[in-house]
């Protein structure tokens, strides 16, 4: 398993992750963050997390700079605990519907996504003809914004079984491909597919 530390930069104001000690910026989009004030809450914030949202109620008289150095605070702790959290077949379900919506106007329909440990050296397959989708335990480990990528990778599969100028136009729609690939490569995880569709 590997070993995963947060950090939130002030400058970007986003998360930074560590991965067996090298200093990335964590894609978290999955994190935004909606707040609810009610005059009936007194003196505590909680935070939920409904689908990519973050939902903190705090009291209606909380200064705004308190309240978001609590909201950071909270963030990272959600993070964290996702992070250590391994998916269930149902998370990756709800996952890809999320990364269908963002990235293709939710206009993909599949059977089924789910995750299998057999696939050692390959992150994941597609075979567009039956609609279904497997994905490597492996990177049930990874930090979130690969899993992201290899999911869209396999949801384009969907719409172009190749891996041609269009399949990666669609790819590319997700910001971090590039740098998924690099990653995934020093990993020696391969994105050779099962043939039905080469
Ligand atoms: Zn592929």
């Amino acid at each position: 398993m590997l070993h995963a530390a947060y950090e939130y930069d002030r400058n970007t104001l986003g998360w930074l992750e560590s991965i067996a000690g090298e200093w990335g910026w964590v894609y978290n989009t999955a994190m935004n963050v909606e707040i609810i004030r009610s005059a009936r809450r007194k003196k505590t914030i909680s935070a939920r997390l409904d689908g990519d949202t973050m939902i903190v109620q705090a009291p209606a008289e909380m200064p705004e700079k308190e309240l978001n150095e609590a909201i950071e605070t909270l963030r990272g702790r959600l993070l964290k605990r996702q992070a250590k959290r391994t998916l269930s077949d149902d998370d990756l379900e709800q996952r890809a519907s999320l990364m269908n919506r963002r990235y293709f106007n939710g206009k993909l329909n599949w059977q089924s996504i789910r995750w299998v440990s057999n696939q050692n050296k390959r992150y994941g397959s597609c075979t567009p003809a039956k609609k279904t989708i497997r994905i490597s335990h492996r990177v049930g480990t990874l930090p979130q914004w690969v899993q992201d990528y290899v999911i869209v990778h396999e949801l384009a599969h969907l719409q172009q079984a190749n891996h041609g100028p269009r399949f990666w136009e669609l790819v590319n729609r997700y910001p971090l491909t590039e740098r998924a690939r690099g990653y995934l490569m020093a990993l020696g995880l391969e994105e050779v597919e099962d043939p039905p569709f080469l």
